[in-house]
């Protein structure tokens, strides 16, 4: 029977026993519980249950070896039943914490299919770009209210754990997906979706319907083919989902932020128009339905013109009609009525048919810069569905109200500003539009808000550095500073309550504080948001005087006015330097509202959010192909700076990053102080007894642990291997 007291022999010859054999029947990687159970194991330890229990316990023990769970013994692609020297499930228990070695890491894991990797409380996604099937009803099962350590990592156990703590601490919960545009964020988003409304037993199962179509709707709505991402949002979103206070599904809520209205209008090369102006179209051609809504039948309206596969092939009109039914399908669920649903098309297509109305300049003896429309037709479509009349809607494009020292005058507008016009028109229908869809669905969904606990899963855009960068990137950054700073907050607030209740001294965690970068931006009423609203608000004002404006007030180190680049301005973001192009940014300031409230309800956003326990999904996108199992490593080692990961390696790094149970450290140092059969108590006296004989430097004892910096661990290891 094996009565290998020290844990390195038993492991080298469990490891030895194991590594014999293929295990063909294991889906996925088994829990200790499974492992025992398995024929194999049985086989190989006939009945004798004691003998089991013990392997158990060895296999517990393995856990002292190397500090963390035992789930190292795992079954690799090939079915092969392995065990690993070194754990990798969680960042933070690997005993080389360099830049190097983390991306070493999870290239290996990566190419194995394990996509999913913690750092500490945090979950890193690395977008597989491929179907895994690891999210069937099984594994919703698989990870239903167990330790986290019983199963490889996963964006289930962070559903779960953010579930389990809501119920259990009777406190809301917040879950914040970042990364940049493709990494996966909005996947992760709707399986964590799936899984709490699996979680939440909604018993009620239109409930637990209604709940998982309000993703495909939205983002029917906020979603377009972009340059990076087939189905990229346009828009942040935080969903909430209520549950009651043992934990059943009630409702959803979902808020919008920062929708790009200007793709109604204008799509850069090679992108597309929001998914819905296709959808309508191939789910309406054919039928005398083009004819109801107006839909020009022959050439694409301009709006959709740029990349319109509806019209051009029969193959993707066949994509989008199905696409376009399934939208129907989450209408009629969630409970749209039919007539809201004629009205929302009735919008899309006068929106298109607005887009098509043309202007040309009438000179009269009187007045030089009218216009009027030639082409009436787009023009009478647009105002018969919108129910105005077409007089109407032409005054309302070619002329404009102003009023002057008390007086109200009506000034015709030029072709240009006619278009600008029908094209601001747009994009405020639009968003309009958008609102008041997000809006019915909360009113359809959320049965009483006012009771019951909530999990918030908020996916927004990443951080964006583009060839261009303008007003949307700046608002887009700005959000991310904050989130930043919130993530910032909660791993330093953590870290210091570990420090607290083992009594350590809290001063000796330091980490980069974005806070001077965010009251820059903030700050009333010289931060640079202040100032834009400010300029924003004088008539004559220009992109000139606004970047003159910045320059004269606005000093400090993260902000600076390029010598060469006209009308530009840089920040040092957090995640590295952006530079700005102010051209447009006092007009887009004034269309939508004024950037200080925009990001006011950001503001509200995070406030909520602090309020409840936060979780950190951390998506990473491996390469810019969109291919699987391609690992670039220095695309993943940029996102791992600015997403904060080696950040917060860091700061473990530089604390102490181990901390250590004296049981355990006693048990897994003991051959350092003691001979083999001494058996020690595994007391705190004996740690130190061991530190001291290993004559190592600047430890710090806690209150149950000893708390050690990650090059003590690597010293203590090299000393063990010389006494074996
Ligand atoms: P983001 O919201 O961060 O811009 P998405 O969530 O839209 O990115 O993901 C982009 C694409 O990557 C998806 O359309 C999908 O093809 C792929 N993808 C992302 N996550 C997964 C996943 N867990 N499994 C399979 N494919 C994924
Ligand atoms: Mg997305």
């Amino acid at each position: 029977s094996p009565t290998l007291r020290h844990p390195e022999e038993w492991s080298r010859s469990f490891s030895h026993f194991i590594s014999q054999c293929l295990i063909k029947d294991f889906e996925a990687r088994p829990s200790v519980t499974h492992l025992l159970e398995h024929p194999f194991i049985k086989q190989a330890h006939g009945k004798d249950i004691a003998l089991r229990q013990q392997l158990a316990a060895l296999i517990q023990e393995q856990h002292l070896v190397s500090l963390t769970s035992y789930r190292h013994v795992r079954i690799n692609t090939r079915k092969t039943l392995i065990i690993e020297s070194c754990p990798d499930d969680d960042l933070v228990n690997l005993e080389f914490l360099d830049e190097e070695t983390i991306i070493s890491h999870l290239h290996k894991r990566y190419d194995e299919l394990q996509v999913y990797t913690y750092v500490g409380d945090i979950l890193i996604a690395l977008n597989p770009f491929q179907n895994l099937s690891i999210y069937s009803p099984q594994f919703s099962k698989l990870y239903h209210g167990v330790k986290r350590a019983d199963n490889p990592p996963h964006i289930f156990a962070t559903a779960d754990a953010a579930y389990q703590g809501m119920v259990t601490f009777c406190k809301d919960q917040c879950i914040i997906i970042s990364g940049e545009s493709g990494a996966g964020k909005t996947e992760s988003a709707h399986l964590i979706v799936q899984h709490l409304t699996f979680l939440g037993k909604a018993n009620n199962r239109t409930l637990r319907e209604k709940i998982l179509q309000v993703n495909p709707l939205v983002e029917a709505f906020g979603n377009a083919c972009t340059a990076i991402n087939d189905n990229s949002s346009r828009f942040g979103k935080y969903l909430e989902m209520k549950f009651t206070s043992t934990g059943a599904v009630i409702g959803a809520k979902i808020s919008e932020y920062l929708l790009e209205k200007s793709r109604v209008i204008k799509q850069a090369p090679g992108e597309e128009n929001f998914h819905i102006f296709y959808y309508i179209y191939a789910g309406l051609y054919h039928q005398d339905e083009l004819k109801t809504y107006s839909l020009p039948d022959g050439t694409p309206p301009r709006f959709v013109i740029q990349h319109c596969k509806v019209m051009q092939d029969i193959v993707s009109r066949k994509q989008y009609k199905e696409q376009f039914d399934a939208i129907q399908e989450c209408f009629r669920n969630i409970g749209f009525t039919e007539e809201e649903v004629d009205s929302v098309y009735k919008i899309l297509s006068a929106i298109l048919n607005t887009g098509n109305i043309e202007f040309a300049s009438i000179t009269s003896q009187h007045q030089t810069d009218k216009s009027e429309v030639p082409n009436s037709e787009a023009l009478e479509n647009a105002a018969s569905l919108l129910s105005i009349g077409p007089e109407e809607l032409q005054e309302a494009l070619t002329s404009q109200c102003v009023v002057t020292r008390g007086e109200t005058i009506i000034r015709t507008n030029t072709v240009d500003k006619a278009a600008d016009v029908r094209d601001a028109m747009s994009k405020a229908l639009y968003g309009r539009l958008f609102s008041w869809i997000v809006n019915r669905i909360n009113s359809l969904l959320q049965p009483d808000m006012n009771s019951g606990m909530n999990v918030g899963i908020l996916d927004i855009f990443g951080f964006e550095n583009f060839q261009k960068n303008s007003f949307e990137q700046l608002c887009i950054n700005i959000a991310n500073e904050q989130i930043q700073f919130y993530f910032n907050q909660h791993i330093f607030a953590l870290e210091q309550m570990e420090y607290q209740s083992e009594e350590v001294d809290a001063s000796l965690v330091e980490y980069e504080d974005n806070r001077p970068i965010l009251d820059m931006f903030l700050q009333k009423p010289m931060g640079l948001l202040s100032l834009l609203d400010e300029e924003s608000r004088f008539p004559q004002a220009t992109d000139q005087t606004l970047v003159d404006k910045f320059e004269d007030n606005l000093r400090c180190k993260y902000f600076w006015i390029p010598k060469r680049v006209e009308l530009c301005f840089g920040i040092q973001h957090y995640a590295g330097q952006v530079m700005y192009n102010v051209n447009g940014f006092l007009e887009k300031n004034r269309d939508t509202l004024p950037a200080d409230i925009v990001v006011y309800s950001l503001m509200d956003l995070l406030s909520k959010m602090v309020v409840g326990q936060p979780h950190f999904v951390r998506c990473i996108k491996p390469n810019d192909d969109r291919q699987a199992l391609l690992f670039c490593k220095e695309r993943v080692m940029v996102q791992l700076r600015y997403t904060g990961i080696l950040e917060t390696v860091n700061i473990r790094r530089q604390g102490y990053s181990h901390r250590i149970l004296f049981e355990d450290f006693v048990n897994r140092y003991y051959y350092l102080a003691f001979r083999a059969h001494e058996m020690p108590e595994t007391s705190k006296e004996n740690a130190v007894a061991i530190l001291e004989r290993a004559k190592l430097k600047d430890w710090v004892l806690g209150k149950t642990k000893v708390f050690l910096k990650y090059y003590h661990v690597e010293q203590l290891n090299l000393l063990l291997r010389e006494v074996i």
